[in-house]
């Protein structure tokens, strides 16, 4: 066993780091309230090929694994800049359509990726639905050679700025007249498609909104695959990328906030000589929250590994645990961080109040933490399904 990064993920680490601090939170907050988006440190980030890390080499990309995805949501996000787009485009829809897309899919789509001039978002939420994805009502028909798309989508991340939607809907299979899923690649400029901006309550460049899909119409090449049954398999290949680049953005956003939070409270001094970290009732929060951090990091690192040497049940629990485990940690981390810094702590110049809403966030999305205990639950403790 080896808690080391191997030198090249190493490097990778060490770069990532000095091009997000390049860039740093202000950027972030300021693109934010201006309504941008990040679109240099995602062309710069792409250029440099982090964005590309997992993606095969024949296709433009870096060929390593989400270990090294992980490293790069992980730093970007630890530098106060957490792309929520990195765990949709490269995590989400690259593994898909490397995994599961056809040979066409893949070179359409992979090397644009790759270098970042193309994002691909991810469609599953649904108003009705909610966490029961085995309610979902978009439904694709066939339609001569190809598909007419009907439904709605909610919450869905950065279709603003992406040229396809990777959308989930149900199809019916003519041998067992069951609705199956299924993954389509969804131009956002086709007709039948329209959009809402949801107001959100998070300091974020990055929008959430609803979908509406009326008759859409899809040539054949749209289903992501060779035949309909990709589609289960594709969809699974893209949830535990998913949890473990969302966990690594959870775990250096609580590193950062930890981080901007120790410089204060080692300086500020309001007693005397003594700086407000000497109390312990400040630095004892501050110690527990790294600890949580840190554990969060080890989950991860564990479900990465594991996803990589290809053990993808293994590196679902894994992977589920992670995000928890992340997703407790930097909402504890930012809390933290804000209560020690007093009154410094709610402005926007210290810039950890700026992540509250985005840490709250994570621990509903992509899959709540009711979500993962019931996983837990059912399957690491054999415990019956409640709902
Ligand atoms: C910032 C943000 C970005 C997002 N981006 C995307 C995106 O890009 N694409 C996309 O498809 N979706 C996206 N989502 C949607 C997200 O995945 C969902 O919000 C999440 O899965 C929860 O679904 P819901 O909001 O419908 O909650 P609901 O299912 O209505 O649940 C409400 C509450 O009830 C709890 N609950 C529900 N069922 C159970 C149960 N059986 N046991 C215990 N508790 C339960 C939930 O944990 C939650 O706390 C995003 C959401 C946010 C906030």
């Amino acid at each position: 066993m080896t808690f080391d990064l191997t030198p090249e993920q190493d490097q990778l680490r060490d770069a990532v780091r000095a091009l997000g601090r390049r860039y740093g939170h202000s950027y972030f907050v300021a693109k934010a309230k201006a309504g941008e988006h990040t679109t240099e440190l995602w062309a710069e980030a792409g250029r440099l090929g982090y964005l590309g890390v997992n993606i095969p080499t024949e296709y433009g990309g870096g060929g390593g694994g989400i270990t090294e995805l992980a490293i790069v949501c992980e730093e970007l996000a630890a530098s106060g800049c957490p792309l929520l787009l990195l765990v949709v485009s490269p995590a989400i829809a690259a593994t898909v359509l490397a995994r599961h897309g056809t040979e066409e899919q893949r070179k359409r789509h992979l090397p644009g990726l790759a270098d970042g001039s193309q994002k691909i978002v991810f469609a599953i939420t649904e108003p009705e639905a909610g966490s029961n994805f085995h309610r979902l009502g978009t439904v694709a028909r066939r339609d001569g050679d190809g598909w007419l798309l009907n439904g709605r989508k909610c919450y869905i991340s950065g279709v603003d700025e992406a040229d396809h939607v990777l959308v989930v809907a149900r199809t019916e299979d003519s041998s067992t007249g069951k609705l199956k899923p299924a993954l389509f690649l969804v131009p956002t400029d086709v007709a039948g498609l329209t959009r809402s901006k949801l107001d959100m309550e998070i300091v974020s460049p990055e929008n959430q909104f609803l979908l509406y899909l009326d008759d859409v119409r899809l040539p054949a090449d749209a289903l992501v695959g060779e035949s309909l049954d990709a589609g289960l398999p594709a969809l699974f290949a893209g949830l535990n990328p998913e949890r473990i680049t969302v966990a690594a953005m959870g775990a250096g956003t609580g590193r950062y906030a930890i981080e901007r939070a120790s410089e204060y409270t080692a300086t500020r001094k309001v007693w005397g000589g003594r700086s407000i970290g000497s109390h312990q009732g400040v630095s004892h929060p501050l110690a527990h929250a790294a600890v949580q951090v840190e554990l969060a990091r080890l989950m991860i690192q564990k479900a990465a590994t594991l996803y990589d040497a290809g053990r993808d049940l293994e590196a679902g629990v894994a992977g589920n645990m992670a995000k928890y485990a992340a997703g407790e940690a930097a909402a504890l981390a930012v809390d933290t961080a804000v209560q020690v810094l007093g009154g410094a702590g709610m402005t926007t110049e210290y810039g950890v109040a700026t992540l509250l809403g985005a840490v709250r966030a994570g621990r509903i999305a992509p899959v709540s933490r009711e979500m993962i205990l019931n996983f837990v639950a059912q399957h690491v403790l054999g415990q019956d399904k409640s709902y």
